[in-house]
C-alpha cells in the first residue's frame, strides 16, 4: 500500500550536484534501505530513552486492545523515522501506509488513504509540516473523532457527507517541527525527537548493514566509517556501501582501514565527516565575511544553495558539532572552524579557544581548505 514518491518530494528543494554526506535519501538510498532497514525495536541502535518510552506505549495499546495514540517523530533527515513507524507497525501488527505532507495536494488525497486503512492501521506521513492547511483542517475530526466530513457539491447544492473512519494511528514524520501549525502539534498523544548518534552506535549499524550486505568489514574500518557519517545512520550506510565498491575494485573486497581512508579521500568525505559543501560554507563564511556574523540568506546565495536546506540539511550537524554558532546577528565560524580548515583563528578566539592557538601562520595556505590533516578524533 505504500506510495510510491514519498521521498521523491522531499528531494525537490535540493541542490542538483549528489554529495554523498547528504542526510536526505538519493534514488539509490531507496532500495538498499528498506533492506537495511531493523524490523524491531531490539535491532534499532541507540535511541534508548525513545526506545524505552515507545516500548511502554506499544505494550499498553496491545494490552488494551486499541490503536496506538498519534505520534509525533521529529528531527533531522536520516536518523531512523520512517523505520521506527515501521517498527511501530511491525510490533503491532497492524498495516501501514506511507505518504509524505506534499503528496496529500486535495482533501479527497487524505479521504481515499484513510478510508483505505485497515483497522488501527497506521497513517505515516512523512514531512507532516508541509501538508496544505485545507487538508489540516480535514485532518483534525479524523484525529479526534475518525470521522471526515466531506463536502458535496458547491453553491445552493452543497451538502456534508460524514464518514466513520476506521481507528487508526497517525505516525508524523517532521525535520521542522518549528514549522508544525498549533493545533496540529496539539492532536499528537506522543512526540519523539531523535538525536545525533554516536560513533560507537553507528559503528554497529555500519557492522549490522555489512553482515545484511554480505561484506567483511573490519572493526575499525566500521569505526572509521562511523565517525565520519555525522551521526547518521542514512549517510553511515551510504558510506559503507561507496567504501564496499572501492574495496571490491582495489582490495578484493574487504574492507580495511587503509581502504577504507582512501575511499573516503576520494569521497572528499574529511576525518569530521565534513565534506566539500560543508567546507565551502565555512571557507565562506572565514575569507568574506571574517567569520560573520553574516545572516542565512546571504550565506545561501554565496554557496549557490536554499537558504531552508543549509538551515535543515547542514547547518545542524555544523552547530552540533561546533564549527558554526547561530546568534541573533546571524551565523558565525568558531575558532575550531578556523584551525579545521588551516586557518589562524581571529585574536578574540584565542580566549574561547583556549591555549590551542599558538600559530602565527595559517597551517596550510588559505584558499586550499581540504583533507586537512586534523589529528583523528
Ligand atoms: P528518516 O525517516 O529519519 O529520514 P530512515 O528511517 O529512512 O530516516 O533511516 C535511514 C536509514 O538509516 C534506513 O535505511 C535505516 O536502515 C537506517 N537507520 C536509521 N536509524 C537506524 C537505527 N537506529 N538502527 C539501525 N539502522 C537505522
Amino acid at each position: 500500500m505504500d506510495k510510491p514518491g514519498k521521498k521523491a518530494a522531499y528531494r525537490a528543494r535540493e541542490a542538483p550536484a549528489e554529495r554523498v554526506a547528504d542526510p536526505v535519501p538519493f534514488p539509490e538510498d531507496l532500495q538498499e534501505e528498506n533492506r537495511l532497514r531493523p524490523p524491531t525495536l531490539d535491532e534499532f541502535v541507540g535511541q534508548p530513552a525513545l526506545k524505552e518510552q515507545l516500548r511502554i506505549f506499544i505494550e499498553a495499546t496491545k494490552r488494551r486492545g486499541e490503536a496506538l495514540d498519534h505520534v509525533l517523530l521529529h528531527g533531522p533527515p536520516g536518523l531512523g523515522k520512517t523505520t521506527l513507524a515501521t517498527i511501530l507497525a511491525h510490533e503491532l501488527g497492524v498495516e501501514i501506509t506511507h505518504t509524505s505532507g506534499p503528496v496529500v495536494e486535495r482533501p479527497g488525497d487524505l479521504a481515499g488513504l484513510l478510508t483505505n486503512l485497515a483497522p488501527r492501521g497506521i497513517l505515516f506521513v512523512d514531512e507532516i509540516h508541509r501538508l496544505s492547511p485545507v487538508v489540516e483542517e480535514y485532518l483534525y475530526p479524523a484525529l479526534e473523532d475518525f470521522t471526515l466530513d466531506i463536502l458535496l457539491d458547491r453553491g445552493a447544492n452543497a451538502r456534508s457527507l460524514k464518514i466513520n473512519l476506521e481507528r487508526f494511528t497517525l505516525v508524523g514524520a517532521t525535520t521542522r517541527s518549528g514549522l508544525l501549525s498549533a493545533p496540529l502539534r496539539a492532536r499528537f498523544g506522543m512526540t519523539l525527537r531523535l538525536d545525533y548518534y554516536g560513533a560507537s552506535e553507528l559503528a554497529q549499524i555500519v557492522t549490522r548493514s555489512a553482515g545484511i550486505l554480505k561484506v567483511e568489514v573490519e572493526p575499525e574500518a566500521a569505526r572509521e566509517i562511523a565517525r565520519r557519517a555525522r551521526g547518521t545512520p542514512r549517510i553511515a550506510n551510504r558510506l559503507l556501501r561507496r567504501v564496499r565498491d572501492v574495496a571490491l575494485i582495489k582490495a578484493d573486497g574487504a574492507v580495511t582501514l587503509p581502504v577504507t581512508r582512501d575511499a573516503l579521500r576520494l569521497l572528499e568525505v574529511d576525518e569530521r565527516g565534513l565534506d566539500d559543501m560543508d567546507r565551502r560554507l565555512l571557507e565562506a563564511l572565514i575569507t568574506k565575511y571574517h567569520g560573520g556574523p553574516v545572516g542565512l540568506g546571504t550565506l545561501a546565495i554565496v554557496v549557490g544553495e536554499e537558504a531552508g536546506t543549509l538551515e535543515d540539511v547542514y547547518e545542524p550537524y555544523l552547530i552540533q558539532e561546533g564549527f558554526i554558532k547561530r546568534t541573533s546577528r546571524g551565523r558565525e565560524a568558531t575558532a575550531l572552524a578556523y584551525t579545521h580548515l588551516g586557518f589562524e583563528p581571529r585574536r578574540s578566539m584565542a580566549a574561547e579557544a583556549g591555549a590551542s592557538v599558538v600559530r602565527e601562520k595559517p597551517a596550510r595556505p588559505p584558499g586550499d581548505p581540504r583533507q586537512p590533516e586534523l589529528p583523528l578524533r
